[in-house]
């Protein structure tokens, strides 16, 4: 008889966002009209940048003209993303070669997809609070998972100790949710770690863009040692507004070989088997990216989130509230006052000031007790939910 995966009933029902939905509807039923200040997306709302645009018309004539029409792309990535998105890493000091650059269709589908690389009898690491697809995709296979808190003791940014055996290991810096952001000292012991171990090291890097301090690291591959150890997950989501445009990419390098096996090799046969490669037109918007004019009219983007960021912040610091992040990402973490639970909290906000933001408690048990901002909303939104913030708090 057909067994399907059993290991999605083990699945917890996700319910933040739905959970979040259902009170907002509630609410904006009893209160018709009144107007609630969104915190907590974490979705992007300004617009894809000119050089983007440009790039996609573009490559759309392309495709109307036999001359330059593209059919299947390959399906590792287009030899001319691959030369950006490494000579993108050579500016910042790290040496790559293209075919160590997979294009992505988003962070998403890799996450769940790179796990096809390991066998299921390995165990997996979660820092958490954290993005709930780690949890998820691996609960699907069926993995071992060995969660890490991060606390207010740590700066959520949890770390090894001796004790701290996993093979796959799962880091998210900055991070979503807390917007902490490990240093350079920090990841080298988590580098070493997987090295003494053999384990391999998931970095997603899905908000590297937002890191301003330039002490801090942007990628694993600054650390020394991460070659033979990490796999750098990123996405063009919120560097450049690609949320609903698509696209991403993987670093595998050549030097990461267990028992034999590289696994750049092995992604190399995944991708060939399991896609036909990412659109050509997203592709050249990709490219575009990484052009100096693209940079400077995403890095545009990414102040404008930052100036809400600080706008938050500030009403923060003047309730005296506990947080971190905010300043090298675009999460904000905040503990709640006076013993509240995460939702109780969102309740007390939605209630009293018609601000809404996420419950921490959805990222892990850990989270219980803290709140996410995200700074994605409009400047004026945001201007008008940190005055209500401080007035309240
Ligand atoms: N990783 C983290 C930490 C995220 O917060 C997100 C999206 O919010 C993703 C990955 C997924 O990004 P993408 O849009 O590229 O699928």
């Amino acid at each position: 008889m057909l067994r399907p995966n059993m290991n999605y009933a083990q699945l917890k029902d996700s319910y933040l966002f739905f959970n979040i939905a259902q009170k907002i509807r509630a609410y904006s039923q009893a209160h018709p009209g009144v107007k609630l200040y969104r915190m907590g997306i974490g979705d992007v709302t300004l617009p894809l940048c000119p050089a983007v645009t440009e790039a996609l018309h573009k490559a759309a004539d392309d495709q109307a003209a036999a001359a330059s029409f593209h059919g299947y792309m390959p399906e590792c990535g287009a030899p001319f993303l691959r030369k950006a998105i490494a000579e993108h890493y050579k500016a910042r000091g790290i040496q790559l070669s293209e075919e160590e650059v997979f294009v992505s269709s988003g962070a998403s589908d890799e996450l769940g997809d790179i796990l096809d690389l390991f066998d299921s009898s390995n165990s997996a690491l979660i820092t958490e609070p954290a993005y709930p697809a780690y949890v998820d995709a691996n609960v699907i296979e069926g993995r071992e998972i060995v969660h890490l808190a991060g606390s207010m003791e740590n700066g959520f940014l949890p770390m090894p100790d001796e004790s701290c055996k996993a093979d796959l290991i799962y880091l998210c810096s900055p991070n979503n949710p807390t917007g902490a952001v490990f240093s350079r000292a920090q990841l080298k012991e988590w580098v070493d770690l997987a090295n003494r171990n053999g384990s391999v090291i998931l970095f997603d890097a899905a908000y590297e863009a937002f890191i301003e301090d330039p002490s801090l690291p942007r990628s694993i591959f600054e650390i020394e040692g991460a070659r033979t150890c990490a796999i750098e997950i990123c996405s063009l989501s919120k560097t450049a507004g690609f949320t609903g445009t698509r696209l991403g990419y993987t670093v595998i390098p050549k030097d990461l070989v267990r028992l034999g096996m590289s696994f750049n090799d092995m992604w190399v046969r995944n991708r060939t088997t399991k896609t036909n490669g990412v659109s050509y037109i997203l592709q050249r918007a990709g490219e575009a990216v990484f052009t100096p004019l693209g940079q400077q009219q995403v890095m545009e983007n990414i102040r404008y989130y930052k100036n809400n960021a600080k706008v938050l912040t500030q009403a923060l610091d003047t309730a005296g509230a506990w947080y971190c992040g905010g300043k090298n990402s675009p999460y904000i973490w905040m503990k709640c006052p006076d013993g509240m639970g995460s939702w109780e909290f969102f309740d007390y906000l939605l209630n009293e000031i018609q601000v809404i933001g996420t419950p921490g408690e959805g990222f892990g048990s850990c989270g219980e007790g803290y709140f996410r901002f995200s700074t994605f909303a409009s400047f004026e939104d945001t201007k008008t939910a940190a005055k209500r913030l401080s007035d309240l708090l």
